[in-house]
């Protein structure tokens, strides 16, 4: 199969390039339901106070301070509900932990039938704590230690994803000796790259994840798993990168698994039963981005691996899927209290709130865009050009590095920052000693603290010097 390579080239520029953005929105009191969790709205009969979950934000402010995540369970619950009923009997949906994981989340997703995805031991206890079953766990990571191979042995974890040679011999005999046979999967690399709306087909692969399918790695891998017999090789998997848009990514990697596949069961007669292809699906951070349904793409990926198999007469197996963002990103914003504000002519305005990289890394560390939008009260005064910041003693501590603000924004006015579900709680820091914020569940007007605000004494009880 040829595809073209689409390097990805910058796409930021220090300064709003001409033609790059379309200007402010026509009103910025709208919300953009592609961005913001779906029990939000703008209440105006209440000077403009936006609501989640039956509850205006001021009161969440007052009640559980700021910065916070508030998290609309409804939301998060229907997304997960529209994950496993894409996907049918036919499939598993893994939610991917490290996107974010608290006990009541691992509850939520028991109740609405999917599985979990976890890759430390931390993640591990958390699932096991708040009940789920171990099979319905499946446990990553490219350099799990011993202590947390043999914990998700003995747990009785449903898979463990193979991802090195040194990791196949150590797994099967941890298992050996505690006289069990573990379910795995060889996690491979198909030389696919896929971020966004490009995706980059390469020979070989240089990263840390998975073994190489080039070269035939992979069959190698293959070859030593199925003679361990602490071992039972359920599956080959799949990740091909994340925040994307276009499918054709996937269809590249499928088509590879597959061929690995066809080449087991010619070279040992065995038709291995499941594929899994990782997550990566891409959510709205702004209007500009969109995403698919949930729908669409487990036809989708069903279609191309039933194709692909077909065509290689090999029964089709069981997918399975881990989406993490896509089920929890959209559903949480941050609230922040608007702190300093500094005009600088010419330029922009600095916006600074009372969070910042602590609570939300993935613009620095990923020049990731978000959107912001003042949520205390409705204003029609003229847009202005505004980057928030946060209070952290850095200066590439943005949150979000261009956006439009009524310019009559106040210090004490809330904003809100959308789609921080994923990878901002989990990747919350402590830098300058900053307290990490509490992720506050919201639904049917009622609010409720699923991880709470750091303490001062949280901090200091760890500082035992
Ligand atoms: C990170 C990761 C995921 C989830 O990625 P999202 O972009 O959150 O969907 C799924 N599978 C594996 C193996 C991962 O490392």
């Amino acid at each position: 199969m040829s595809r073209s390579a689409h390097p990805a080239g910058p796409r930021h520029a220090d300064v709003l390039p001409e033609g790059h953005y379309s200007g402010p929105a026509a009103d910025l009191n709208e919300l953009d339901p592609k961005v913001w969790a779906q029990t939000v709205t703008r209440d105006d009969d209440a000077n403009g106070v936006v609501t989640v979950g039956g509850i205006d934000v001021k009161t969440l402010a007052e009640r559980h301070g700021t910065p916070a995540y508030v998290l609309d369970e409804d939301d998060f619950r229907q997304r997960a509900r529209a994950w496993r009923t894409a996907f049918g009997h036919d499939a598993d949906v893994f939610y991917a932990g490290k996107a974010f994981l608290s006990r009541a989340v691992v509850r939520w997703l028991h109740e609405e039938g999917l599985n979990l995805d976890v890759c430390s031991g931390g993640e591990l206890a958390t699932a096991l704590s708040a009940g789920m079953p171990a099979d319905r766990i499946a446990f990553h990571g490219n350099n799990k230690s011993v202590g947390e191979i043999t914990r998700a042995i003995e747990a009785g974890v449903g898979r463990i994803v193979l991802d090195s040679f040194q990791e196949i011999v150590r797994v099967a005999h941890i298992a050996q000796s505690l006289g069990k046979r573990q379910r795995v999967q060889i996690r491979i690399t198909v030389g696919v790259e896929a971020h966004t709306h490009e995706f980059i087909a390469t020979a070989h692969e240089d990263q840390k994840f998975g073994i190489p399918l080039a070269g035939g790695q992979a069959a190698e891998a293959v070859r030593r798993a199925l003679q361990l017999d602490g071992l039972e090789l359920i599956g080959i998997h799949s990740h091909i990168g994340s925040q994307i848009f276009d499918m054709s990514g996937f269809e590249v990697a499928a088509h590879r698994v597959v061929g690995l596949l066809k080449d087991i069961r010619d070279e040992h007669g065995v038709e291995l039963p499941e594929i899994d292809l990782g997550g990566g699906l891409g959510i709205a951070y702004t209007s500009d981005d969109d995403p698919r349904e949930p729908h669409d793409i487990a036809k989708a990926l069903t279609e191309i691996v039933t194709r692909e198999c077909d065509a290689a007469r090999l029964r089709t197996p069981r997918i399975s899927v881990e989406p993490g963002r896509a089920i929890v990103g959209p559903t949480a914003f941050t609230l922040y209290e608007v702190g300093t504000i500094k005009p600088l002519d010419g330029l922009r305005t600095y916006v600074s709130v009372d969070g910042g990289m602590s609570d939300n890394i993935r613009t620095a560390l990923y020049d990731a865009e978000y959107s912001v939008a003042l949520v205390s009260r409705r204003s029609d005064a003229e847009p202005m050009l505004a980057r928030v910041v946060g209070k952290h003693c850095e200066s590439g501590d943005i949150v979000v590095k261009d956006a439009f603000l009524p310019g009559d924004l106040a210090p004490g006015d809330l904003v809100a920052v959308p789609a921080t579900g994923a990878y901002c709680r989990s990747m919350a820091s402590n830098y300058n000693h900053v307290l990490r914020p509490p992720v506050v569940a919201v639904k049917d007007g009622e609010s409720r603290v699923i991880v709470r605000r750091e303490t001062e004494e949280d901090l200091l009880r760890l500082d035992v010097g």
